[in-house]
């Protein structure tokens, strides 16, 4: 595993050097020896992109890479998962759980959960309601269940490793391009492009002087983020932008007082031209809501194995909605309904 002991890793060798596509025109990035996201991402059209810069400014990558492996040196959060403490599985696990939940939240539901079962083996054979348990309060529980079901598949078909191929990692349950690109990057030390909302925040500032714009990445945004990947230090590039676009790059209140990259982004430089347009969605009221509900009725499985049915009317007021989310919960296999109307964690 290379991650953050990586002997290339500019932590230990400042100065990474700027990629061949990074010299040249931005179309030609997928080409430069990066891992392409899939063989349809290999982009054969050459033809200028309207939409987008043909050159990237060489000298501007080249400061930025400087830049911010110099601020990652400094400045990288010091996650259990980082600095080559974990292994490729250890990583899967923490990108899972930090998909809509902040890291600092993740970090000792992440050593709870590595330290019960820290091979995809032990997670196959722990009971689907110890797995629901384990996942507390993180959110999204589906996540908790995709993940057993990702790591049945690695015991069955892999005997419990994790495969080294894009394609294989994206057939995995729960592993999707950002998570199969992070997985090759940060564990296996492979050159890809690293893609999230917050690393095409700070692109797009940086290198374009304008906003990204919300759902999926763009073609052009992938051009982007291949064309500005390091040929050395990649790992580090990938994460220490991701970090920048977490803590300092925010989508509505960037800090760019205390910025590595103030003195080059575009987008301070055009006096930050529709700051916080580009935010995906707005931020979703919790309160009442059915994510809410649910969240009620499985925190109270986590310390009773069964509610019965008048337990349950207890948790929440309004019985119809109840009703629709122990439907719902039935229907994403997080419980059972018994036949008494009772519910409880699967088996
Ligand atoms: S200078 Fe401001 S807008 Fe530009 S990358 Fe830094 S925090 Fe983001």
């Amino acid at each position: 595993m290379l991650d953050y002991a990586d002997p290339r890793d500019p932590l230990t060798h400042p100065g990474m050097a700027v990629s061949g596509s990074a010299r040249g025109r931005v179309g030609m990035a997928v080409h430069n020896g990066a891992v392409p996201h899939s063989s349809s991402d290999i982009d054969t059209d050459l033809s200028p992109d309207p939409a987008f810069p043909a050159d990237v400014d060489s000298a501007l990558v080249h400061a930025a890479h400087r830049a911010m492996s110099l601020w990652w040196a400094s400045n990288a959060r010091d996650l259990p998962w980082r600095r080559g403490r974990t292994d490729a599985w250890g990583i899967l696990v923490s990108e899972v759980m930090s998909q809509q939940t902040p890291m600092s939240r993740v970090v000792p539901y992440w050593l709870a959960w590595m330290d019960s079962w820290p091979t995809p083996q032990d997670v196959a054979a722990a009971s689907t309601a110890e797995i629901i348990t384990a996942w507390g309060s993180l959110g999204y529980p589906r996540r908790a269940l995709r993940l057993q079901e990702c790591a049945r598949v690695l015991t069955r078909r892999y005997g419990g490793t994790l495969p080294r191929s894009y394609e294989e990692l994206v057939a995995l349950p729960g592993v999707g391009d950002y998570t199969a690109s992070a997985v090759l990057s940060f564990a296996f030390g492979r050159r890809i492009a690293v893609i999230d909302t917050n690393i095409r925040r700070v692109l797009s500032r940086v290198f374009r002087g304008v906003e990204s714009h919300g759902g999926s990445a763009t073609k052009s945004e992938r051009r982007l983020a291949d064309a500005v990947l390091p040929g050395e230090g990649h790992a580090v590039w990938n994460q220490s932008v991701m970090e920048l676009g977490a803590v300092v790059c925010t989508a509505k209140n960037p800090l760019c007082d205390s910025c590595p990259l103030s003195s080059r982004c575009l987008f301070l430089a055009r006096g930050r031209p529709g700051l916080g347009e580009g935010r995906t969605r707005p931020r979703q009221r919790f309160a009442g809501t059915d994510r809410q509900v649910r969240g009620i009725v499985l925190q109270a499985l986590r310390s009773r194995s069964v509610l019965s049915r008048r337990e349950l009317e207890r948790l929440w007021d309004d019985h119809i909605q109840l009703d629709s989310c122990i439907a719902s919960l039935d229907e994403d296999g997080l419980i059972d309904i018994l036949p008494d109307s009772s519910v409880t964690l699967p088996a």
